[in-house]
């Protein structure tokens, strides 16, 4: 076989690597604490499903607009005004399978072969992965544990020539937990209109916020039509295997995206877009309980990680995840990762997996349940007297 020359720039996601090795040790009988993967833990809320159940008895079983069903993107405009205090039109709005195709269709429109791209590093690696992808220049922006891991906008002015194409946000932050403060986006949105160049935000985690409320980029003055808004179901709703996210952009951008939904899924299903309208008209409390178990997850899991010989570790703002520094233990972060699977049973991720900059620091997510968070501390914190 003759694989096309672009596969070699093509990365990857390694949770769920790490997630495959896991399930093999699983296989051959050892116990591990899954702290890997970043879904949450609960069920989809059962509204939400009897929705898809009722659409799909409807006869929601066939192929629908390449952006979306009309209802549900006026769904989401509903919401980008009840949450964001940002009107917008629905033809702004495309919805996808995930909202992970919004970062590949936006790169893919907007970014040609030698165009740059700034992304947060540590951060998701499918923005860097997607940027290599098209041929594009990496230019990764290093967050600093010293700035509670916030992007230094300074920093990032230096970063921006004439061939940024695209400079990505993601607040709350997957891998640590950072938010970005009001300051900081209106730091953002004062550098990036000066020099004309598109944000992309990812506010996937926007709903998991713990000590403060979410700003948007697209509520400040000026930047609806310079960015690109990333949401979606998967982490509000507990809806991962669903597939279902949205962009909200420049309407000309919009047909663009579009046009990429027809060439590559057609649409997204059509009982889940239905499902989807019921998930942000229907009640929210489920999002609220959620929201709070994993704040009281987070306290337990930093806490226990500080007591920990050769970690510490930050309180996370938003998101499910905690980032502890493992800087004093002395070991690199992979193979750190790699011994506590393999000698302690806990499965976590290196923070190389989210970019050079990760490097000397570890991600556990906490979508699980506090007992077994108890039984990970208690086993990382007996492996680490053993070997340290
Ligand atoms: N952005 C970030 C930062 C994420 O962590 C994830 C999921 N891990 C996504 C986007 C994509 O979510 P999905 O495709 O499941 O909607």
């Amino acid at each position: 076989m003759h694989l096309a020359d672009r596969m070699q720039s093509l990365g990857t996601e390694t949770a769920f690597d790490v997630l495959a090795r896991a399930r093999a040790l699983e296989a051959q009988g050892r116990k591990v604490v899954h702290l890997e993967i970043g879904e949450p833990d609960f069920d989809t809320p059962s509204n939400i499903v009897q929705a898809a159940v009722t659409a799909l008895q409807q006869g929601y079983t066939h192929y629908g607009p390449a952006a979306g069903l009309p209802e549900l993107r006026e769904a989401i405009a509903q919401r980008m005004a009840t949450a964001r205090g940002v009107k917008v039109d629905p033809g702004r709005i495309v919805v996808t399978p995930g909202a992970k195709p919004i970062m590949f269709f936006t790169i893919l429109a907007l970014v040609n072969p030698g165009d740059e791209v700034i992304y947060p590093d540590p951060g998701f690696p499918i923005y860097e992965s997607m940027v290599g992808f098209v041929g594009g220049v990496k230019k990764p922006i290093r967050l600093r544990e010293e700035r509670e891991f916030r992007m230094d906008v300074a920093e990032l002015k230096e970063l921006i020539t004439p061939r940024t194409r695209l400079v990505i946000l993601n607040s709350p932050h997957n891998p640590t937990g950072s938010v970005l403060t009001r300051a900081d986006l209106e730091a953002v949105a004062e550098v990036t209109q000066k020099t004309g160049t598109l944000v992309l935000a990812d506010e996937i985690y926007s709903d998991l916020l713990y000590d403060s409320e979410h700003v948007s980029l697209a509520s400040l003055p000026g930047m609806l039509d310079r960015m690109i808004l990333l949401d979606g179901f998967s982490k509000t709703y507990a809806m991962t295997g669903w597939r279902m996210g949205y962009g909200v952009m420049r309407a000309d951008l919009a047909t663009h995206v579009a046009r990429l939904m027809t060439n590559s899924n057609s649409c997204t299903a059509s009982f889940t877009q239905v499902a989807g309208i019921e998930a942000l008209r229907g009640p929210q409390s489920s999002v609220e309980a959620m929201c709070a178990e994993f704040k009281k997850r987070r306290d337990v899991m930093v806490a226990g990680l500080n007591q920990i010989k050769g970690f510490s570790c930050r309180l996370p703002k938003g998101a499910f995840y905690v980032f502890p520094n493992v800087k004093e233990t002395g070991w690199p972060s992979k193979k750190l990762a790699d011994a506590l699977l393999d000698d302690a049973g806990v499965a976590a991720l290196s923070g190389t997996a989210f970019g050079a900059f990760g490097e000397g620091y570890l991600r556990f997510s906490v979508a699980n349940s506090i007992e077994n968070i108890e039984k990970a501390l208690d086993r990382v914190g007996a492996w680490t007297t053993k070997n340290l």
